[in-house]
């Protein structure tokens, strides 16, 4: 389809599948954007879960539903439906110089694409912005132009006992206990208030500009409509601001899983012989991911938890654009324009996508545009993308392409 559309087509993957590349336009004088989406899905199950097979899409209620429709092959092929109605519409592409970059791991955190990136980036010199489709946009049904994501890094905290599972009545008192020391480790991690800041955990946190506060206060507050939704009376509190603060400026850690001894139906008394915790922790500007790793092992070292092995198991760093970047208004017009309503600005996402490869390693501007409906019912059965919803991306993808033709570099 991408050549069929005139674009060169490179596998820029330095590991991993395909990471397709294709190129359209190379005049250094134009802009140049960068389209970027990814091929992978999430696995389907379960499969008795969905109305109709997740990969043979299927049109009903004015949607198309399969596996991948709005995450992220449907948000993905607007851009494409894009290029080519100006193909037949009007001869060939406004003047921009036009990259889309496929991923084929973004849903396992796209683990070869930093280094796939480094080896090219030589040919991703010169882009000027990059755009993503992926996500719900707001729940009011207004666009999003969303100019960053929180980092993830994700720890594995291991203690051990004796060699194996013991009797608590022959043991207790005199073998060591996994899980207390666990349980003992976690709350050391927290501060007075209950969050996480053990030292050097926050040291580096970046405090939100003027800007990117008056951001905030412009987006619809939607607070009482998701704690109904979770069947919750109320989001609880915390330091750190806002709801919309503490999602997308205030790092976050959550306690994923404990795994450890007997939890199933009555009593078993046994001591287990190890006790395991996954922790996810949400990053944000300026925090880096190795740093804070390293200050959570000094932390175990000084506080006498020498016993708790700690593994990192991902470790992606958060990304921002400045909300009053030029490119950012220029996506903004074009949101508007082919959207046909005015888009929110929002400074950061709380999920955690791959941005910072391009913000930080090659110092490019990066904005998510979501064209998805919020129901879409991304990695669970029935996934969908509304008919209406997928015509109105390909308006926006068209208009982007037509505004980013004006937009001059400062
Ligand atoms: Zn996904």
């Amino acid at each position: 389809m991408l050549e069929d559309l005139g674009m060169e087509v490179q596998n820029l993957a330095a590991g991993g599948p395909p990471l397709l590349l294709g190129s359209l336009g190379r005049n250094p004088a134009l802009p140049t954007l960068l389209f970027y989406g990814h091929y992978d899905v999430q696995p389907p199950e379960p499969l008795e879960a969905w109305s109709s097979p997740p990969f043979e899409p299927e049109v009903r209620d004015g949607r198309i539903f399969a596996r991948g429709a709005g995450d992220n092959k449907g948000q993905f092929f607007c851009h494409l439906v894009a290029m080519e109605a100006f193909r037949s519409a009007a001869g060939g592409l406004p003047s921009v110089n036009v990259r889309v970059l496929l991923d084929g791991e973004e849903e396992c955190g796209s683990p070869h694409l930093l280094e796939s990136v480094r080896h090219s980036s030589d040919i991703l010199a010169g882009v000027d912005v990059v755009v993503t489709a992926d996500g719900p946009y707001h729940e009011s049904g207004s666009p999003c132009v969303i100019c960053g994501v929180r980092g993830l890094l994700y720890v594995e905290l291991r203690c051990r006992g004796a060699s194996r599972d013991l009797h608590s009545g022959h043991y207790g008192g005199i073998a060591p206990l996994p899980a207390w020391r666990l349980v003992q480790c976690l709350g050391s991690l927290l501060d007075g208030e209950g969050r996480v800041a053990y030292p050097g955990f926050l040291d580096s946190v970046r405090e939100p500009g003027a800007d990117e506060r008056a951001a905030l206060e412009a987006i619809p507050a939607t607070e009482e409509e998701i704690a109904r939704g979770l069947g919750l009376t109320s989001l609880p509190s915390g330091p750190g601001g806002g709801f919309l603060e503490r999602v997308q400026f205030r790092p976050h850690a959550n306690i994923s899983g404990i795994r450890c001894g007997y939890a199933g139906e009555g009593p078993k008394t046994v001591i287990p012989c190890e006790a395991v915790a996954k922790l996810d922790i949400r990053l944000v500007p300026d925090q880096d991911p190795d740093a804070v790793f390293e200050a959570l092992r000094e932390h175990l070292r000084r506080s006498g938890f020498g016993d708790v092995e700690a593994v990192a198991l991902q470790a992606v760093p958060a990304s921002r654009t400045p909300v009053g970047h030029p490119v950012v208004r220029t996506i903004t017009r074009a949101v508007e324009r082919g959207w046909g309503g005015k888009p929110i600005l929002v400074p950061s996402l709380g999920a955690t996508l791959p941005e910072h490869v391009f913000t930080g390693e090659l110092g490019i501007p990066s904005v998510l545009v979501p064209y998805a409906n919020p129901d879409e019912r991304n990695h669970a059965p029935d996934e969908n993308l509304l008919l209406e919803a997928f015509r109105r991306g390909i308006r926006t993808s068209a208009a982007i392409l037509a505004e980013m033709a004006s937009y001059r570099r400062s």
